[in-house]
């Protein structure tokens, strides 16, 4: 079951350049909600900011609140750490750890946070990898190292990764972007099974992807001040044959970005 995630006026600046405003916005469990707008309008910035990897930039800030589920994630007491792990993020290019076997880099979040015994591991790492939809072609070499795989493969892994810590929500930023038509399709295919389990968020800049895999749409553009907003947020099919913003309109239609 995947956990509602609910941002409350969200701002973010880098040094003293305020890069996103005000962004409010929930999204649902069990949906894929997809985050679109031209390069630049802060995309990957609010990505970051749901699971704290923002401020781990120099000069990142953030400012509003954003619930996963009932927790605060910048409420007082509450751990970055714990927030990752709960937080899956997948990013455009695939980073798998290079020098570690397919089964390690599977295993080495469970490992690390001691989250599964031993005895544990080998059925949450088969688990992971059947829900990424990798094990067949994996299962008979666990051992070997992860740069072996193909590109699409390994942003599999690295979703398969990501789930070993069996998180409620699933960030992923362009994650098709590097990958061939048919290594693309394939991890669509595969978030449209994951949002039975969890929340997932994509930010991609293919219109076409985002209309054929998401529930929602929420459009981002910067204006010319250069800080990314929200400007529009509704079911895909509605934002995009019937918008209500004459921006929306003009981004899904081509005329910028
Ligand atoms: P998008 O993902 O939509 O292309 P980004 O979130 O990457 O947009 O960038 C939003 C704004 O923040 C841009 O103006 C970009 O130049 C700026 N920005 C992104 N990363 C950094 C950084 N590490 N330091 C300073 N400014 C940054
Ligand atoms: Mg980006």
């Amino acid at each position: 079951m995947g956990t509602e995630v609910k941002c409350d006026s969200v701002s973010a600046w880098y040094g003293s350049k305020l890069a996103i405003r005000d962004i409010t916005l929930s999204m649902q469990p069990n949906q894929i909600t997809a985050l679109i707008g031209p390069s630049g309008c802060g995309k990957s910035t609010f990505l970051r900011c749901i699971n704290r990897m923002h401020e781990v930039i120099p000069g990142g800030r953030v400012g509003g609140d954003i619930f996963v589920g009932e927790r605060n994630v910048y409420g007082n007491g509450a751990d970055p750490v714990k927030v990752r792990a709960n937080i899956g993020m997948v990013f455009q290019r695939p980073n798998p750890f290079p020098t570690m076997s397919i089964f390690d880099n599977v295993a080495a979040g469970p490992r690390l946070t001691g989250k599964a015994k031993r005895s544990e591991l080998k059925d949450l790492v088969e688990r992971s990898l059947q829900h990424s939809a990798l094990w067949d072609e994996v299962k008979d070499r666990l051992d070997e190292p992860a740069t072996g795989l193909s590109g699409g493969q390994q942003q599999r892994l690295c979703i398969a990764r990501a789930m070993a810590m069996e998180p409620g929500v699933i960030l992923l930023d362009e994650p098709t972007s590097a990958l061939d038509p048919i290594a693309s399709y394939k991890i669509e295919e595969l978030l449209c099974q994951l949002k039975s389990t969890y929340t997932v968020v994509i930010v991609t800049h293919n219109m076409q992807q985002a209309a054929r895999i998401a529930d929602y749409t929420a459009f981002m553009l910067a204006g010319s001040d250069f800080v990314g907003e929200l400007i529009e947020y509704g079911e895909t099919k509605q934002l995009f044959s019937t918008p209500h913003d004459k921006r929306t309109e003009d981004y899904i239609t081509g005329r910028f970005g």
